[in-house]
């Protein structure tokens, strides 16, 4: 037995099809703004950073001890020097370190000219101004060099890099505090369906609340997004069309939920085929067959399935890598790791599936998942109590417990790592 859904229509996509398509489509945004510092976490870069200065600035103690001139070492015997001053972090003491002589020194701090190796505190006995050494010394010990992190003009992160927590630190520690970033991405959302009601009324007969633009709101939520919830469209086309040529004028991105399928209250594809242009609207995924993709007036447009686990898992395998190639960030795959599966998994060949699973490490470092229960597109208790996908190829056909599995973790926000 294969898929009902792939036997009716061969013409459904692979999704690697579909996302060389949608890196073909897209062109990355080119306006920039300044942000200060602070601003800038998880921004993209707009232009390639170079230091101005040697990052540390000046020759400084890796260690709490003294700074001594490796000349006066005695490598057999233990040896005597005057302590002549003190060089603290941020108060350098800034006469040059003759020989026979040591300075006070502590982490972080100037390295007087002269001296060319520090010796820890623990290695030696003082005795009023007289400090004896006694262990071997290497010429340079315990000194990082002026530059050794990053020198003068070199590289400090290249364009379209993601800012992160090391990377604020970085470019704070070259003196940068306004940095150039790729302006937000304008996106906009609605749900669909003459179902749907809004939290805080009653459900009439034949409603469900709506819960998709929840979801994609946590989903959209980053800061590289400027993000607009635009509510709850009805099974109306001239509605939808309406709405969705408003939005066009706004936004970079337009996302929808529902009405993406074949059934007769189903007005997506139709309406983007009107008025814009679709490039596919059927992948070879489960959950998340019907999937429109396209352009109007220069906005892109993602016509997600109705189904709340399909809306997050399309738009962790489709829209994220989309949007991140609008944003000019490099194609990452999801990590992926291998898992002994411990559950019966069902499955027809045909498309390849996303099943939500429990991924737990052992205490020999092995993995080991299993299923998080019912895996119906409709079933958002699964995928809550789920942290991964387990990943089955488009041909398998179930598997056994024991067996190795493929899986992708999720990231506590549910955003692949
Ligand atoms: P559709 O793709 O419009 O045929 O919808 C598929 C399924 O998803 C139906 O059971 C819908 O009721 C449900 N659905 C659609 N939109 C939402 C939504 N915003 N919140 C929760 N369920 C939805
Ligand atoms: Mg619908």
């Amino acid at each position: 037995m294969t898929d009902l859904c792939f036997e009716n229509d061969q013409a459904l996509l692979t999704l690697t099809t579909a996302l060389t398509k949608i890196r073909a489509a897209i062109k990355p945004i080119t306006d920039t703004e300044w942000v200060s510092l602070p601003q800038a976490l998880d921004r993209v870069l707009a232009e390639p950073l170079f230091s101005r200065i040697n990052i540390p600035p000046f020759r400084n103690a890796s260690m709490d001890g003294y700074a001594i001139c490796f000349q006066d070492t005695d490598q057999e015997h233990a040896f005597n020097l005057q302590q002549v001053g003190t060089s603290w972090a941020g108060a350098p003491y800034s006469e040059p370190c003759q020989p026979g002589q040591c300075i006070r020194i502590f982490t972080g701090a100037y390295i007087p000219e002269g001296a060319d190796c520090v010796i820890m505190q623990e290695q030696v006995s003082v005795d009023g101004k007289t400090i004896s050494f006694s262990e071997p010394v290497t010429l340079g010990q315990n000194i990082r060099l002026a530059g050794e992190d990053v020198k003068q003009g070199e590289l400090l992160l290249h364009e379209n890099k993601k800012i992160n927590a090391a990377d604020l630190g970085l470019i704070a520690s070259a003196g940068i505090y306004k940095i150039k970033v790729k302006r937000k991405l304008r996106i906009a959302f609605f749900s669909t369906g003459n179902e749907l009601c809004a939290l805080g009324d009653s459900l009439s007969p034949g409603q469900i609340y709506d819960s998709n633009r929840y979801t994609l709101k946590a989903l959209l939520s980053n800061s590289c997004h400027s993000i607009s919830d635009l509510g709850v469209l009805p099974d109306n086309p001239e509605l939808i069309q309406t709405a969705l040529i408003n939005s066009s004028q706004h936004y970079d991105v337009i996302i929808t939920t529902g009405g993406a399928s074949v059934g007769d209250a189903d007005y997506i594809q139709p309406i983007l085929a009107r008025i814009g242009r679709v490039e596919f609207w059927k992948i070879a995924i489960k959950p998340g067959k019907p999937l429109a993709f396209g352009e109007i007036n220069g906005s892109y447009f993602f016509g997600l399935p109705g189904n709340p686990v399909s809306v997050i898992a399309t738009f962790q395998q489709i829209v994220t890598p989309a949007l991140k190639a609008l944003l000019g960030l490099e194609n990452e795959h999801p990590l992926q790791i291998s898992a002994i599966c411990m559950d019966h998994l069902k499955k027809f060949p045909g498309r390849q599936e996303f099943q939500r699973g429990i991924l737990i490490q052992n205490p020999d470092g092995s993995f080991q998942v299993r299923s998080a229960g019912k895996q119906g597109s409709n079933i958002l208790s699964a995928i809550s109590q789920a942290n991964c996908y387990i990943v089955l190829s488009a041909d398998s056909s179930g598997v056994a417990p024991g067996e190795k599995v493929s899986v992708q973790p999720f990231s506590t926000s549910l955003s692949l790592v």
